[in-house]
């Protein structure tokens, strides 16, 4: 049996971790954190009482920390994790590229634990960034959609800069010879119509709607063609099965590892 600890075990992704954590065979949910609900009992059958310390973490012997929080919280309990030795899986947002060099840092250095930290726990969506891989090198333009609930508080989605990060990595390979069509655009009639832009040009648009859970489209564009990518996730319980293979694995991962491609082997 794994012990498994969640951070944010009070939130909407937090909740449905410790339900599939307290049914799963392999796994023992054993503690669980959250300042907006010390006191109550964490979703699932485990009868655990959410507290508001993560010194809870280690008076509980939990081995595999969950953290569903808030990037800030989130950067401060996995420094903690680092420091305690305990594996981490984080699928908390808004991680920048330095954030990640100091997580690689950290976890590749003199601590135990091991860390993987994804954008996007769904397996649809991950295929969906390979195959945006895949497109990459074939058409002239490319934009992002991510559509989601009206409570999130983080744009654009985390799953949105990775595939735009992926697909730049794949399209500027060789000194970015590749470089995307211009943005024909002369005049921004309302400021933000074309949404947020990445450093190599890529525009992305992020979409708040109660009703919605977590939606992308990757849609490429070439004379005469597109080809449009959409992934939905229609409920929370679709980024289970990564996070449980990702709590199983982390142990076996070593340092830092980002996304669950190596976990799939795709
Ligand atoms: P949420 O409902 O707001 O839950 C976050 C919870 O964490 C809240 O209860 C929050 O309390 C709590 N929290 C804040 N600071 C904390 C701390 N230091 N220690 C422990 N708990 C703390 O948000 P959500 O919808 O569950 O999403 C959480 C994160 O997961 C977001 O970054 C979201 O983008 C991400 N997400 C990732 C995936 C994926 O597959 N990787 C999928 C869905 C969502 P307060 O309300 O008091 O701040």
């Amino acid at each position: 049996m794994i012990r498994v600890g969640v951070f944010g075990a009070a939130g909407r992704m937090g909740e449905t971790v410790c339900a599939a954590a307290a049914a799963a065979d392999d796994l023992e949910l054993v503690a669980a954190v959250d300042p907006a609900a010390p006191g109550a009992r964490a979703a699932g059958s485990s009868g655990v009482e959410i507290a508001a310390q993560r010194a809870t973490f280690v008076e509980a012997a939990v081995e595999v920390a969950v953290d569903f929080t808030v990037v800030g919280a989130a950067r401060e309990n996995l420094r903690w994790c680092a420091a305690e030795g305990i594996h981490a899986v984080c699928g908390t947002t808004g991680f920048t590229e330095e954030d990640r060099a100091e997580l690689a840092a950290l976890f590749g250095g003199s601590t135990p634990a091991n860390c993987v930290l994804a954008p996007n726990f769904s397996i649809g969506a991950v295929v969906m960034m390979r195959c945006a891989e895949l497109c990459a090198p074939h058409f002239e333009g490319v934009e992002v959609i991510e559509l989601h609930h009206d409570r999130k508080r983080d744009a654009p989605s985390g799953t949105s800069l990775e595939t735009v990060r992926r697909i730049e990595a794949v399209r500027l390979q060789g000194g970015g010879a590749r470089a995307f069509a211009a943005d024909p655009t002369e005049q921004v009639v309302l400021e933000g119509a074309r949404g947020g832009r990445s450093e190599a040009g890529v525009h992305v648009h992020s979409v708040r709607l109660p009703g919605l859970v977590a939606h992308h489209e990757v849609v490429f564009g070439s004379m005469g063609e597109s080809l449009t990518i959409r992934h939905d996730s229609i409920d929370r319980v679709s980024f289970m099965p990564g996070v449980l293979l990702a709590v199983r694995r982390v142990a076996g991962m070593p340092g830092l590892t980002v996304g669950l491609e190596s976990l799939l082997g795709i």
